[in-house]
């Protein structure tokens, strides 16, 4: 791999969940679960530079709400590579992908995080070492030091890799408002039935030459109980364009597929209310780094 020796530029993707079926719930409390999860080509930017090697590491974010503390992810991956008082490198994050979208933004930085300081200080950590500790750091983190196309079973720890899918054109959209996670999980503990799955249909057109037949097959179990305001409005939009809309994670994005882009562009243009609305596609599993000018695979 070449990179710039003092400095490494990764682009970290958002994901959606093609499907994401609640399967039961354990008797510690946790949901049991089973999702498609597929990484979009829409990112958040981490740059990560050598310091002295005493110097206290510094983590700066374009964002204001994002904290750029102990409690942030990419802050998290440094702490359990480099000790409980990292030194030695200056994180510098560029956020894109919107908070609280369900969109898995904090743990795809936490993944390029970890992958990256590897990468930079040449440390020691074997690959399996690696998926230990983004599984410590959180449920999604394990899906986005591959990305592409996964399945996620257990309490999203039991990760299955696909292989590589065709690409297929999404617009993704969100307002200002965001989701409890926890609230949607009460509440679907109130239905009288879990609803049911799309997992098992979703994985059957994955590969579908006729994009439709994947998006109809989509579906989110969190669907059923979340009904904000600027939610209803996103679906009522790509309904009334034929376009199914699916909520991500918990939300609060909701994308839909098109089949064409400038279906696509269409549906973004009459959505362009919205605080968040972006064409996206799916993408192939890897994470990226910046080379010259050239995005490679790390
Ligand atoms: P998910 O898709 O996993 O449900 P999310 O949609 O809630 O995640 P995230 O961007 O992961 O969105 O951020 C959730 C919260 O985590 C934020 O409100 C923020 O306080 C905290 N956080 C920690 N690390 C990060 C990070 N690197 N980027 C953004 N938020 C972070």
């Amino acid at each position: 791999m070449q990179m710039q020796e003092n400095q490494i530029i990764l682009r970290t993707p958002a994901k959606v969940n093609l499907s994401l079926d609640i399967t039961g719930r354990r008797a510690d409390g946790y949901h049991t679960l089973r999702s498609v999860f597929q990484a979009i080509n829409c990112y958040d930017t981490l740059t990560i530079t050598k310091t002295d090697a005493d110097t206290p590491l510094s983590l700066k974010c374009n964002v204001e709400d994002v904290p750029c503390d102990a409690r942030n992810l990419v802050y998290k991956a440094a702490v359990k590579l480099l000790g409980e008082n990292p030194c030695g490198i200056a994180m510098s994050l560029e956020k894109e992908i919107p908070s609280q979208a369900g969109m898995g933004g904090g743990s795809s930085d936490c993944a390029a995080a970890l992958l990256g300081i590897r990468a930079l200080l040449g440390l020691d950590v074997s690959d399996e070492k690696l998926l230990e500790i983004a599984a410590s750091l959180g449920a999604d983190v394990p899906f986005f030091l591959c990305g592409g196309t996964a399945v996620a079973e257990g309490i999203g720890e039991i990760l299955t890799p696909l292989s590589d899918v065709p690409a297929r054109i999404l617009v993704v959209a969100k307002g200002e408002q965001g989701v409890s996670t926890p609230e949607g999980y009460r509440k679907l503990d109130t239905l009288p039935e879990l609803p049911p799955p799309d997992t098992d249909n979703v994985l059957a057109h994955l590969r579908d030459t006729q994009a439709q037949r994947l998006f109809t097959a989509c579906g989110n179990a969190f669907d059923t109980v979340t009904n904000l305001k600027e939610i209803r409005k996103i679906r009522l939009v790509m309904s009334s364009h034929g376009i199914k809309p699916v909520l991500s994670g918990s939300g609060a994005a909701v994308f839909g597929g098109c089949e064409t882009q400038t279906q696509a562009e269409h549906l973004a243009k009459i959505l362009s209310g919205m605080p968040y609305v972006r064409i996206c596609e799916t993408i192939p599993h890897g994470v990226q780094y910046l080379n010259g000018d050239t995005w490679m695979d790390l």
